[in-house]
């Protein structure tokens, strides 16, 4: 079977659509079919597609991202309490709730869905179980982890909390937090998208990258020799780990590295004992 593809560059409707976006047009732009990208997004905004933890990514921004699709999380099946149904919030960032869950394993629970209406479709759990779509309030949690428009769980009364919950508005997250990052990351269809793992050059590729960027920690300006060089890592911002743009590559020393979300295991590397006995030594 073979395709032939539109030309994306040519095609002015998606140009356009680009430049209100203010989305680059990368030098590593790929051609690929745009049906299977739009599929997921059919599916995302159709009722939520049921996720795995592993699925999930964080963006350095904190949002949620699946398939390089930037989605909102929610609990699919509510059920009654002594009659009473308590709606979920939805989630649109790395919030405490989530990484709460996360630590609980209770992630599986979630599905992702793009709305912007702020309906969801949910199982409501009774007797039976009926499939229906419900207005569903963000959580305050992932509003104050992106600071939305000066959110702050602790700097905010609990009346003007519950009033920037009501008056949230979906379309202008969407504004400011594109769910397409096209142009901004390499495009694959489901079936040749790599797995979420090092490319197979990726000694090479940290390698030199750590020697351009001066064998430096850009986070807290720390400088390596070349011999130390095991304690300066090559971090991926999106947590796609084959997605190796340099935009997506951080140079972080090993303690910066582990204060990135989702990156706590690292404290647990004897690399990072060495590293800290070595700090302190320095300091001494
Ligand atoms: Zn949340
Ligand atoms: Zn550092
Ligand atoms: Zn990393």
């Amino acid at each position: 079977m073979s395709f032939k593809l539109p030309n994306f560059l040519r095609w002015s409707s998606l140009d356009t659509l680009r430049q209100k976006m203010g989305a680059p047009l990368t030098d590593n732009f790929v051609l690929v079919p745009v049906y299977s990208e739009i599929s997921i997004v059919e599916q995302l905004n159709t009722g939520g597609v049921e996720i795995d933890l592993d699925e999930i990514s964080v963006h350095d921004d904190g949002t949620l991202l699946y398939r390089g699709y930037r989605g909102l999380l929610h609990i699919r099946d509510i059920t009654s309490i002594a009659g009473e149904m308590r709606m979920p919030r939805y989630h649109l960032a790395y919030c405490q709730t989530l990484e709460k869950m996360k630590k609980n394993s209770r992630f599986d629970r979630y599905v992702v869905a793009q709305t912007n209406t702020g309906e969801f479709k949910v199982n409501l759990v009774d007797r039976d179980i009926t499939s229906r779509n419900v207005r569903l309030n963000v959580c305050q949690n992932c509003l104050d982890r992106i600071h939305w428009k000066g959110f702050s769980i602790f700097g905010m009364s609990r009346s003007e909390r519950q009033n920037r919950v009501d008056n949230f508005s979906l379309p202008e997250f969407f504004r400011e937090y594109p769910r397409d990052l096209i142009g901004m990351k390499p495009k694959y269809t489901s079936g040749t998208a790599p797995l979420n793992d090092y490319s197979q050059n990726w000694a090479k590729l940290s390698k030199d990258i750590r020697q351009q960027r001066g064998h430096r920690c850009e986070s807290c300006e720390e400088s390596f020799t070349k011999d130390e060089s095991r304690f300066l890592h090559v971090h991926h911002r999106n947590g796609l780990k084959n997605d190796n743009r340099s935009v997506n590559l951080a140079v972080l020393c090993i303690a910066c590295h582990a204060k990135q979300p989702e990156h706590g295991h690292i404290k647990a590397h004897p690399d990072y004992k060495l590293f800290m006995a070595r700090n302190k030594r320095q300091k001494d």
